[in-house]
Formats: structure tokens, sequence, C-alpha cells
């Protein structure tokens, strides 16, 4: 009796001081989970820092907490401080990574088996101080979901400077991201000082045109360092040493790519003899046929391990186009040698005696999925980009795999509506796109999904010539990708991660960021969002034989333009169905004489990718399918401009009908007619 009135009393003076909080803490990525109260720690200019933590660690967290921190270190303070504590083990936790933290009256404990999770412990604490003006009373207990969170950086189609990814780093270290690809070397430009090999640099780094694009389309030459006309630039060695210990202090790992056997034209150029033909500018891929080649790759990425801790060497491995190996006598030779059958099979010998060497100093390879064709090396990771099947046939063989695929993650394309935007490579992927990823394939039963390592968000810089821009296109969408690499989907919610991620942006913007001002985001394109009910909806479409939609670009297929799905702002985003030859000429069988009162459709205009309108429109109606009436006929001048528009073509009035027929007509200019639905009324 008097035990329960003890209890009973606790409660209520407990409850009366801690009320519950219902809202989710103002912190990215969401953690797995919290028990908040309405109480909070406001940390001043008094509050200090207490670590107790295994030697080594405590010295980094020294360091890093001096350098950034607003507090003072003091062991031996017992309140008014934030407590960093490491543990045998923690119940609920069982990553290094991982963190408890615990806030009351006098100060916040934060508790980790590791240094790692220590050090996310503090980011949080230090988001919610920022974010929400102190630390709510209460228990986070918090750890990852994915062990690998990537962000990829490309370095060589524009030039981004050691201070820029150093700065980079921050952010991610403040989202908890830990890993850093830097894509090193492409045709655009060689990015590292490698001793061995100095013309890479003196050559290889610098280019006659500041901008890609323009650089690209006209001769894509390479100039001497120091030219008056030489544009680019690389990391010096002490630059990577640098780049590397100040990431290592933020428990970020720096993956570097060198790219073969193909995107090598800018290696190819400096030194011409390693490629088929010994020709400066002729080629993309390296001789595989010639030793020298090897000795080559040996010698950069020895001195690539020498410089980068990493477990992982990324040795690219994508599109290469192997046009000169079926003419080169050594390449041939080694293919008679080896038994190899074709050319996939000497790109897979490549990567096959690569891996061995980088295995025999201690390191893994990682490589784009093209690393699968012809052979995956024994020990090798994959990064999935061309969608997820690299993914899944890589953990089906019980390989590893990153992924990262392009449909959502990478972050070069369209942000928001194109026509509000710098030009980018095309497509449309805003926020909400890549935060609806779910890095584990279905098709993965839960025995083969634990080789899914994690995921990674890529950012290539063909149309990125500024710092500004780049960073506009990396954030927030990154914080994305970190929430999506951290927290488990059922703790995600795309309102809520909106929110916060409103409020990231407006931190990044008071740290000297330039992110995409996402509070003003156009959005979708407005059709896009909602289906559409029509008559039409699910009757049979018949395409005439001498107008077919495109294979490319089939969308739904024969559903497509009845399917009640409007496109969004890109041609390629499964909605919008492509013509190329013959126009649009498709009949719709409504089943019964039906009255009906509209017919349209609407087709998007690009000029760039060479999508028009129609310049004749013709709609017509039938009960037999035989004879058919003329309801309309809409000629239609060309206005050739860089707009992306939109329109209607279409038929308003009253009859009665089984059969409609519409027919969109490629103008004298050719090109491309895309539509989404032929909407009946
Ligand atoms: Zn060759």
């Amino acid at each position: 009796m008097k035990r329960t009135f003890l209890i009973a009393t606790l409660a209520i003076i407990a409850a009366s001081c801690s009320q519950p909080r219902t809202t989710a803490p103002d912190v990215i990525p969401m953690p797995q989970s919290y028990s908040l109260q309405n109480g909070s720690f406001t940390a001043d200019n008094s509050t200090t820092v207490t670590i107790s933590a295994p030697q080594e660690a405590k010295a980094r967290l020294q360091e890093y907490i001096s350098g950034t921190l607003p507090f003072a270190i003091d062991d031996s303070r017992k309140s008014n401080c934030i407590a960093l504590v490491t543990r045998d083990s923690i119940d609920g936790i069982s990553s290094p990574e991982g963190y408890r933290i615990t806030t009351g009256s006098k100060g916040i404990t934060i508790e980790a088996t590791g240094e790692a999770g220590l050090f996310y412990g503090l980011q949080t604490t230090m988001q919610l101080i920022d974010n929400e003006g102190a630390m709510p009373h209460g228990t986070i207990l918090d750890e990852p979901r994915f062990e690998y969170r990537g962000m990829m950086l490309d370095v060589s189609r524009h030039f981004f400077d050691k201070d820029f990814v150093l700065k980079q780093i921050d952010a991610m270290a403040r989202y908890k991201m830990n890993r850093l690809h830097l894509h090193l070397t492409d045709a655009a430009g060689w990015r590292i000082e490698i001793k061995k090999y100095p013309r890479l640099t003196q050559l290889g780094a610098w280019r006659d045109d500041p901008n890609w694009k323009v650089w690209w389309n006209s001769g894509r030459k390479y100039v001497e360092e120091g030219s008056e006309n030489a544009f680019g630039g690389y990391y010096t060695q002490d630059d990577i040493r640098e780049i590397v210990a100040y990431a290592a202090e933020r428990h970020i790992t720096i993956i570097p790519e060198i790219e073969m056997p193909a995107h090598s034209e800018e290696a190819l150029t400096a030194y011409p003899e390693l490629s088929c033909t010994h020709e400066p500018y002729k080629q993309a891929d390296f001789c595989v046929g010639n030793e020298k080649t090897f000795e080559f790759l040996e010698g950069v990425l020895s001195e690539i391990i020498e410089l980068f801790p990493s477990e992982y060497i990324h040795i690219g491995g994508d599109e290469a186009a192997k046009q000169s190996w079926p003419d080169c006598p050594l390449c041939q030779k080694r293919m008679k040698d080896e038994g190899l059958k074709d050319v996939d099979e000497l790109q897979s010998y490549l990567i096959h005696r690569i891996e061995r060497f980088v295995n025999s100093k201690g390191r893994q390879i990682i490589g784009w999925d093209e690393i699968l064709d012809g052979g995956l090396a024994p020990n090798a990771t994959v990064m999935s980009w061309r969608g997820t099947e690299g993914g899944i046939t890589a953990a089906n063989s019980r390989h590893k795999a990153v992924m990262s695929p392009g449909t959502f993650c990478y972050l070069d394309q369209y942000q928001d509506a194109p026509h509000t935007q710098p030009e980018a490579i095309g497509g449309y992927l805003p926020l909400k796109k890549v935060y609806s990823y779910d890095p584990v394939p279905q098709e993965l039963d839960s025995e083969k999904a634990k080789y899914i390592y994690g995921v990674q968000g890529n950012l290539w810089a063909e149309y990125i010539p500024t710092p500004e821009h780049m960073e506009r296109m990396m954030y927030p969408r990154i914080l994305a990708v970190a929430e999506v690499g951290w927290t488990q989907p059922e703790n995600k919610e795309y309102d809520n991660f909106r929110n916060r991620a409103l409020t990231a942006v407006g931190y990044l913007k008071s740290k000297g960021y330039t992110p995409f001002d996402l509070a003003n985001e156009t959005g979708n394109r407005p059709e896009a969002d909602t289906p559409v009910e029509h008559l039409a909806r699910g009757k049979k479409v018949t395409y005439a034989p001498q107008a077919p939609y495109y294979e490319g670009y089939a969308a739904n297929g024969d559903s497509t333009l009845v399917d009640g799905n409007r496109g969004a702002w890109n041609n390629n985003d499964g909605v919008w169905q492509g013509f190329i030859k013959g126009g649009v000429d498709v009949t719709i069988d409504l089943g019964e004489v039906t009255p009906l009162t509209t017919v349209n459709a609407d087709f998007m205009q690009i000029c760039n990718p060479w999508i028009f309108m129609p310049t004749e429109v013709i709609i017509s109606v039938s009960d037999d399918n035989e004879t058919f009436t003329e309801l309309t006929r809409i000629e239609h001048e060309l206005v050739m401009d860089d707009a992306l528009t939109f329109k209607n073509f279409g038929w308003q009035g009253e009859t009665s009908a089984r059969y409609v027929r519409y027919v969109a007509r490629i103008g004298k200019k050719g090109g491309w007619l895309f539509t989404d639905e032929i909407v009946i009324k």
C-alpha cells in the first residue's frame, strides 16, 4: 500500500516538471528513436565539454572541438557541461557510429561505444542547439542504417580547389555522411599530382577554356601549365594529405577514383604511348595489350595508395568504348594469349589484374557497375549507377554494392522546373524524389540485402562551372541522401524532412554556403501530381504501323496515353511517350458509342534536344473504325526558342462516337514529338 503510494507520488512529480514533447527534433538525419520533454538545457559561454574516452580518441575530439565549437574543454566539471563518455556497450546500439544522448537540467551526456558515435552525438547536439536554441530534455538513441553514406564530387570536368573540398567536408560531417569520393581523373582534366608521371598535371590538368561545355564543343585541347590560356588545376600531394587528415578528424574517408580503362583522354594525351595508336588526342581507352599500361597504372596507384588510407580505391571502369582494341596487335595478342573471347573480357582482364595489385597492397577495389561485364573481380565492390541491376547482381553473388542509381542519386539533374534553373545536364530530380529512394532493392531477400553497403549521391560537374553553382546543386539534395543512408525507412516522412531541410538551408546560408532556395521551389509540373479521370482511361489504343512510339521512350507502352498519368517537366520521366518516326497516329476504342465534348493532348517543346510541337493535329471520330469524320484540323507554326513550353492541342464541341483518332504530325524540321495522355471527356 505504502509502496504504491510512493510510486504514484513520484509519477505525479515527474509529470509536473517534464511534459512529454510531441514535436520531432529539428535534426538531419532523423534519429532512430527519441523521448523528449518540454524542458531544455541552454548552453552558454560558460558551458564546457568533458571527455572520458581512450587517449587517442580523446585527443582527436579535443582537437576537433577546440577548433570548431564554442565550448572550452574542462574534465573537472559536473554541471553546465556536455559530457562525452565511451562505454563498453549501450542497450539498443550495435554500431560504433551509434550514440545515446541524455539531457537534463545539469547538462548533456553523450555516450557511445566508439569515437565515431561520440562525434555523431555531438553533431546531433550542435544541430539542436543551433536549430532550436537549446537542447531538449530527454533521450535520443540513434545509429545508422548503412555503413556507407557517400557523396561524389566530380573535380575533373571543372576543378574545385582544396578549400572548397574542406568546406564541403564540414557540411558532410554535420549531416553524418562518412565517404567522400573524388572523381580525380577524366578527359576534362587530371587533378592530382603524381611524382612519377609529371606530364599528367603539366599538360593533362590544363585546358584552353574554363567552361567544360565550350571546351568539349571546340576541339578539347590541353595546354601547358602556366600558359596564358591555361584553365584548370590540380591538388598537390600536400593538398591531398591536408584534405585526408581534415576529413579523418571528421570521420570521413576520402575515396580516390582513377579512371581506367576509359575516360582517359587527358592521360593518353600526356602519355600517348599508352594508347593503342600512340597518337595524342585520338583515344579515350588505355591499350590493355601493352605492359607499359600496367606499369603506368601501378605506378599511379602506388602513389594514390600511399596518400589515401581508404579501404577502397575506385578504379572507374565505366563507359569504355573499346574501339581501338579490335585493331590493335598488342590487344589482340593479349586476348589470344589469355584466351579472352571478346573485348568485354579484355576489360575484365585489366580490372582483375589491377585488383590483384590493389589487393597486394592491402586495399580493395570499387568500380562502376560495368566492372561486372566480362566477369567480376573476386573481391570487388560494385557502385551501381545504371539503375539498380548492377547492385542486385553484385549482392546476389555476395559482393558488396553501393547504390547510386541515376534516377535517384545523380544530383547533376535539374532540382526544380528546368525553365527556372541554370542549365543542367537534363532530367528532373527534386528533393522529394531523392528522399523517396530506398537503397535496398525489393528483389533481394534479407540475406542478400546485407550486401547493400550503402548509398551515394553523385555530383557530375559538366554543367557546373563555379563553386556557388556546385553548392546550389548539392544542397539541400545531399541532405536527403544523408537521411536515406542513416534513417530507417519507417522513421522517414517527407513533409517533416522538408521542414528540417528548410532549417538546414538557412543554417548553410548563414555559414557562407549557396544552397538552392528550397522555400521558393516551383515544384513539379502541376498536371503530373494527380492522375486525370476521363472516358478513355484504360481503353484500347491502336498505334498506326507507320507511327510507332520509340522503344527508348515507351513509357507505359500501349497504355501510356490512356493511363491517367501526366508527365513531369522532363521527357524522360517514364510518363511522356516519344515519337520520332511518323509522328502520333493512334485510335482509341471507347467500347461503345459515347457522347463526347472534348478530346485533347499536351505536347512539350524543348529545342536543344530536338523536341518540337507538332505542326499539324487532326482529330476525327468513327462509329465503325472505317469511316472517320474530322472534328478539327489544327495548323501550328513552330517557334524556335530556348524555353521549355507545353501546349494543348484539342477539340471542344458535342458529338458521339465509339472510335477517336488522334493524329499529330512532325514538321519539316524533323525531331521528336512527346505527349503524355489523350484526354477524352
Ligand atoms: Zn591496344
